[in-house]
């Protein structure tokens, strides 16, 4: 995959520490090439800049290079805020810092990488000028946190510096589970249940139908696919009983009356949050739908910022299942794109979308952003199972 290889296929890689500690040379060293701007002065970087790179032999990554995490004043306080985002939307952050060492604006980003779950590798730069205090070594063999020293001037540890990289970069890749396949035997027959509404999509099935059919056939088993008006003519056909219903979220109040207890029953939303984050997490804010009070605050959040398909989902339908389901007057926020509101923490619960277009780690990245910050979360297809009375079936084909 060359540089044309789309955002969420990449990983990304944030290089994060104080002013002038050296990250911008640090990326032209990583990639072997002139590609950051490199200066002596402190805070040459003042927003964050992506630079997509092919990481070899691992594959395309993007470095962002950012400002520094000690910039100050008003604009300072700023860019802090915007190297931030970008930390928190990383797949791998690169913590560098100088013969300093871990002083407290590091000591924060560790605490937070570490609630974040954000793999991180402590990079000593300027290791040709001195070495940091000894603490600062000690304590990352003591927590086992990886570390190199290293310098961009001589070229000293770059090399140990990106295998390091490299093997986090694939661990994460390898992390992937199979989206269904896992709790299916090869034979076993499952039945989709795929609406076709006036806000499907015109001539084709939507992306996460098509990647759970496309799961079920490389487990092996059967799919077998039928309209919400067809259940029962679906269910009369086939000769035994499918080992598994799976069905959009938003007919799940239908489908759950027509399948019998005795066939296990999801939901593609239920799958997907499993595949791409942490299906008990979301049941777990799900659940606290049922503890809402007037005049709480909830974030409906959107990944896409452009018009979606899942627009009418978000804006229409949950809020209409909210005031049915909780009888409160809720604030409702409804933000769409990359970053969640600066003000996360004033929300009592964030309904997700089903993050069709993330990867499994920017999902879960974004799920453990709302954790850090206090605020539980769950999803649409979760949620909406939750406010039709069938969490609890919809989640057990999963163990839960
Ligand atoms: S990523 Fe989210 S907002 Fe975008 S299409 Fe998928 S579900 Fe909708």
């Amino acid at each position: 995959m060359g540089s044309k290889t789309p955002r969420g296929e990449r990983l990304s890689i944030a290089l994060i520490g104080r002013r002038n500690v050296g990250k911008s040379s640090l990326i032209n060293a990583l990639t072997g090439q002139e590609i950051a701007i490199v200066d002596d002065h402190p805070g040459t970087t003042t927003d964050p800049v992506a630079k997509p790179f092919e990481l070899l032999p691992f594959g395309p990554v993007t470095f962002y290079d950012t400002a520094g995490i000690d910039d100050i004043g008003g604009v300072g306080e700023k860019r802090v805020r915007a190297s931030l985002k970008i930390l928190w939307r990383s797949d791998i952050a690169l913590l560098v810092t100088d013969s300093k060492g871990l002083g407290p604006d590091e000591k924060n980003i560790i605490g937070q990488l570490e609630k974040t779950g954000i793999p991180f590798l402590i990079l000593f730069n300027k290791s040709d000028s001195g070495s940091p205090p000894s603490a600062s070594p000690e304590l990352c063999r003591k927590k086992k946190y990886p570390f190199v020293f290293l310098s961009t001037k001589n070229g000293d540890g770059i090399k140990e510096a990106r295998e390091k990289v490299i093997t986090l970069a694939s661990s994460l890749a390898a992390e992937e589970r199979p989206l269904i396949r896992d709790i299916l035997r090869p034979g076993e027959t499952v039945l989709l249940i795929t609406p076709i509404d006036p806000g499907a999509p015109k001539g084709r099935l939507i992306l996460p139908q098509v990647q759970v059919l496309r799961d079920i056939l490389d487990g092996d088993a059967l799919a077998f696919t039928a309209k919400e008006t067809d259940i029962n003519r679906a269910l009369n056909t086939l000769k035994e009983p499918p080992s598994l219903v799976i069905t959009d979220s938003q007919v799940i109040g239908l489908v759950d009356k027509h399948v019998p207890e005795s066939i296990p029953l999801t939901t593609f939303s239920t799958a997907f949050a499993r595949y791409k984050g942490e299906l008990a997490v979301l049941t777990e804010g799900a659940r606290l739908l049922d503890t809402l009070k007037d005049g709480d605050s909830l974030l409906i959040a959107e990944a896409c910022s452009h018009h979606v398909q899942c627009d009418d989902i978000g804006r229409v339908k949950i809020p209409r299942w909210l005031k049915d389901y909780t009888g409160k007057e809720l604030n409702l926020t409804i933000a769409a794109g990359h970053d969640f509101p600066d003000d996360l923490e004033k929300f009592s619960l964030v309904i997700h979308c089903g993050g069709c277009m993330l990867t499994a780690t920017e999902m879960k990245r974004r799920m453990r952003q709302c954790l850090a910050r206090g605020v539980p979360v769950t999803n649409y297809g979760v949620a909406i199972s939750k406010m039709h009375g069938v969490l609890d079936r919809i989640v057990r084909p999963f163990g839960l």
